[in-house]
């Protein structure tokens, strides 16, 4: 089932809501301050992560010193 992000208008809360349909996008309502002025932000799964040195696939890696003895 999708789960957008949105964010209120009102009072910048962010909050993820399950909407079931394309028509049910328009009827959610911010849980903090109950406004129905809330945008809808596009789902972002895995750009987000605080920090850059997390994952880092083959950069930075120094563990190929020629010589081994
Ligand atoms: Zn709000």
């Amino acid at each position: 089932m999708p789960i957008f992000e949105f964010v209120c208008e009102e009072c910048d809360q962010f909050f993820e809501e399950l909407v079931r349909s394309a028509s049910a996008i328009g009827e959610v309502i911010c849980p903090g301050c109950q406004s129905e002025s809330v945008q809808k932000k596009l789902s972002t799964f895995a750009s987000k992560v605080a920090g850059s040195s997390s994952f880092s696939p083959s950069t930075s890696v120094p563990s190929c010193s020629p010589g081994g003895l």
